[in-house]
């Protein structure tokens, strides 16, 4: 079995006030194919983030009210997070996105929030982020955070938003809510690491890592020192509708990290994944994250 950890399946971008409400609405979308695939690869769960980026770009990855009724047409295999810009176009706090993030957290709509920093050009300790936070950390939700800088345009993802070290004292203040860090981080990993070490609550995960082959390998290698395997996730962070492209794009990962991985590690002279520390990646970290052991 695998979990799929971070996709955006049905959360393609849109513009803000054109948001579909419900995989019906899709026709490129298939949920026979959606649960054929799953069956296949044997997928045990996946995970669907919205990203709110409607501060700076004016739409939205997803929407709520699609990626909800995903959630609630295969409880079983899908978990939703909603997304959040916790300031507003004036820099104050983004009152109306709190209260509905506080509604879908709470009644289990969607289970989990996802903060984009560098993408809403604000800093992940802000005080207009903290109550998000407690209201994610009230519903034993986890709060994902792309907290990585992009290295293309600064329009996209500012690198001053995305330092790791602005997260510990946040991690630190809400000690009982789940911080996971999209794409390790990139490029300040080590820092990351950095954080996780000392809030037992920061946690990874390695999508879109493998474009770095080397970087990935030793990133591993150095988590591993760190004692840091257990709290490392694996996701494709597939953007589309398309269950095929999905479907290709968890092969084609989970193809590469259980057989070219080894080679470079055992090549820089590294060690290699256990089978244990490989499942870890690729499904029982994230099933201990989403409690499911
Ligand atoms: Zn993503």
């Amino acid at each position: 079995m695998i979990i799929d950890g971070h996709n955006h399946l049905l959360a393609e971008y849109v513009r803000a006030g054109e948001l579909q409400q419900h995989p019906d609405e899709v026709p490129e979308f298939d949920l026979a194919a959606f649960d054929s695939a799953c069956e296949e690869l044997e997928i045990q769960l996946m995970v669907t983030l919205v990203q709110d980026m409607t501060r700076i770009h004016g739409g939205w990855q997803g929407g709520h009210p699609l990626v909800a009724a995903f959630q609630k047409l295969r409880p079983e295999k899908v978990i939703g997070l909603a997304g959040a810009e916790p300031l507003d176009g004036n820099d104050q706090l983004n009152q109306e996105r709190l209260e509905e993030v506080e509604e879908l957290l709470e009644s289990g709509s969607l289970r989990g929030l996802v903060l984009t920093p560098p993408y809403g050009n604000f800093y992940a300790n802000d005080p207009a982020c903290y109550p998000f936070y407690a209201a994610a950390q009230r519903a034993g939700a986890p709060v994902f955070m792309h907290h990585s800088a992009q290295l293309a345009s600064l329009l996209r993802a500012p690198m001053k938003y995305a330092r790791t070290w602005l997260l510990d004292q946040v991690a630190a203040d809400f000690p009982k809510c789940i911080f996971l860090i999209e794409h390790m981080g990139f490029p300040w990993t080590e820092e990351l690491f950095g954080v996780m070490v000392s809030c037992p609550n920061v946690w990874t995960d390695i999508s879109m890592s493998r474009a770095r082959p080397h970087l990935l390998a030793w990133n591993l290698t150095v988590a591993r020192d760190y004692g840091l395997l257990d709290r490392i996730t694996w996701g494709t962070d597939y953007v589309g509708k398309r269950v095929d492209q999905w479907l290709a794009a968890v092969k084609a990962d989970v193809e590469w990290l259980q057989t070219e991985l080894a080679p470079i590690l055992k090549g820089c002279g590294w060690p290699e994944l256990t089978e244990e520390e490989m499942d870890g990646l690729l499904r029982g970290n994230s099933a201990r994250l989403w409690g499911l052991e």
